[in-house]
C-alpha cells in the first residue's frame, strides 16, 4: 500500500504545463494567461467626461452665469471645438474634453436640467460653480501606456479579458486546455436511457468524469464505453488523440479487470493499492504517447473521490494554473462517524453553516451514487483516525 500524498506525487512529477497558442479573446475563457499583457496605450486614452453636461472655462461658469452653447460633443466626436469667453460646449459622457474646457457642468446643475434635447440649448444658466477639473477623467488615470494590464499566469474569466481589450489587444497567448479521453469499461454497462436487462447498470462514469474535467478547464475529445473486453480496450486506446486519458472500472483484482490486464501489462501503467477509502486500486502513467493515463476504480463514489484528490490537481497544472488544490475549510462533525483503519477517508458530505455531516446515513460505501447529488463536499479525514466524534474538528474540501 502507498499513500495519497505518494501517489498523488508521482502524479504531479510527470505532468506540466502544456504549450501555449494565440487565440482570440473569446475563446481564452478560463485558461491560463502566459505573457504580460501590457497597455498599448493610457487608459483612458484622452481626457473625457464623465457626465452628460456642458464643458465649460471654469472662470465664466460661476453661479447664475449664462454661457452660450456654441458646440455639441458626442461620444465618439473627433472634433475639438474653441470656447471663447462666456461660451460652452454640450458634451456626452465619455466624449473629449474640448482643449479650451477644464471643467464639466453637470445637466443637473444647469438651469435646464435633464431633459433630453435633440438639439442642445442656446444658452444655459450655470446653478452651481463647478471644481477645478469637475468630471472629467483624465488621460491615463487608470493606467500608463506600456503598463501591466493582466500578469503572466493570472486564469483569464470575463475581467481579465474585458481589461486584455480595454489594453488593445483581441488575441492573447495562453496554455491550452488538456485534451481529455473519457473511456468506461464494463459488460454491464447501458446507456442510461436503456433497459437494463438482469446484471446490467446504468453507465454514469462517463458523465461524472467529463463534466468533473470540464469544469476543471480540460476539453473532452472522446467519451466511449467498452466491454471487459482487452481487444476492445486496445482498439479504443489506439485510436485516442488526447494528452490525458480516464478510465474507470476494470482496475482492481477482478477476474475481468481489463484495463489492469491491458494497461498494466504491455502498456507499463503501474497500479497501486493507495491508503485512501473509497478509491483504493490506482492506476497512472505515461504512455508512449505521451499520454497520461489514469485507471480509476469503478465504482462511482470512488470514481468521484479518486477525481478530486488526483486527476483534478494534475488537470490544472497541464492547464497552467500554480493553485492546483481545493480550498479546504474546518467544519464541526455534526454527527460521529466510523472511519476506515490506516486509509484516509474521502467522504462526500453536506456542509451545513458551520457543520460538516455525512452525505449518506448509510455508511460510506463506494456504491452509494445517490449521495453524491446532495453533496458539496468531501471530508478528508487522516489514515490515523478511526472514529470521528460529534464536534470534532474535520477538514472539509469544498467542491465549487
Ligand atoms: P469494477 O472496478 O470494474 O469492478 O467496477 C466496480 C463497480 O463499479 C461495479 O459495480 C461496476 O458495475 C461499477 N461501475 C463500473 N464502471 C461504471 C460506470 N462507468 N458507471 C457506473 N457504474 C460503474
Ligand atoms: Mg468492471
Amino acid at each position: 500500500m502507498i499513500t495519497v500524498d505518494e501517489h498523488r506525487a508521482r502524479i504531479l512529477e510527470a505532468t506540466s504545463a502544456l504549450p501555449a497558442e494565440r487565440l482570440p479573446l473569446a475563446a481564452a475563457l478560463g485558461l491560463v494567461l502566459d505573457e504580460n499583457v501590457t497597455s498599448r496605450w493610457p487608459v483612458p486614452l484622452f481626457d473625457n467626461s464623465a457626465m452628460d453636461g456642458y464643458a465649460v472655462r471654469r472662470a465664466d461658469a460661476t453661479a447664475g452665469a449664462v454661457l452660450r452653447i456654441v458646440a455639441d460633443v458626442a461620444a465618439g466626436s473627433s472634433e475639438d471645438p474653441s470656447l471663447g469667453a462666456g461660451e460652452a460646449a454640450r458634451i456626452m459622457t465619455g466624449a473629449p474634453i474640448p482643449s479650451d474646457a477644464d471643467a464639466i457642468v453637470p445637466l443637473e446643475q444647469t438651469d435646464l436640467g435633464t431633459a433630453i434635447q435633440e438639439t442642445p440649448p442656446d444658452q444655459i444658466t450655470v446653478l452651481t460653480a463647478p471644481t477645478p477639473a469637475a468630471h472629467i477623467r483624465p488621460r491615463g488615470e487608470d493606467s500608463p501606456a506600456g503598463a501591466l494590464a493582466v500578469a503572466a499566469g493570472t486564469p483569464l474569466g470575463a475581467w481579465q479579458l474585458s481589461s486584455i481589450a480595454s489594453a488593445g489587444h483581441d488575441h492573447v497567448l495562453a496554455i491550452r486546455a488538456p485534451r481529455v479521453a473519457v473511456i468506461s469499461t464494463g459488460s454491464e454497462l447501458i446507456s442510461p436511457a436503456g433497459t437494463p436487462k438482469r446484471g446490467q447498470i446504468p453507465e454514469s462514469n462517463s458523465v461524472l468524469i467529463s463534466a468533473a474535467a470540464r469544469s476543471a478547464g480540460a476539453e473532452i475529445v472522446t467519451v466511449v464505453t467498452v466491454a471487459d473486453d482487452p481487444a476492445a480496450l486496445r482498439r479504443a486506446l489506439d485510436e485516442l488523440e488526447a494528452d490525458v486519458v480516464i478510465l474507470s472500472g476494470g482496475a482492481s483484482v477482478g477476474a475481468f479487470d481489463v484495463v489492469k490486464a491491458v494497461l498494466g501489462g504491455e502498456r507499463g501503467v503501474r497500479f497501486d493499492a493507495v491508503a485512501m477509502q473509497p478509491g483504493k486500486p490506482q492506476g497512472f502513467g505515461v504512455l508512449d504517447s505521451g499520454m497520461l493515463a489514469f485507471c480509476l476504480p469503478g465504482n462511482p463514489v470512488s470514481v468521484a473521490a479518486s477525481f478530486e484528490m488526483f486527476v483534478r490537481p494534475a488537470l490544472r497544472r497541464l492547464a497552467g494554473h500554480t493553485t492546483i488544490e481545493r480550498a479546504q475549510v474546518i467544519r464541526t462533525a455534526a454527527v460521529g462517524w466510523r472511519c476506515p483503519p490506516g486509509r484516509v477517508q474521502v467522504l462526500p458530505a453536506v456542509i451545513d453553516g458551520e457543520t460538516v455531516r455525512p452525505a449518506t446515513n448509510r455508511g460510506s460505501g463506494s456504491h452509494l451514487v445517490t449521495s453524491l447529488a446532495i453533496a458539496s463536499a468531501f471530508a478528508i479525514i487522516p489514515a490515523e483516525v478511526e472514529r470521528v466524534e460529534e464536534g470534532d474538528p474535520v477538514t472539509v474540501m469544498v467542491l465549487s
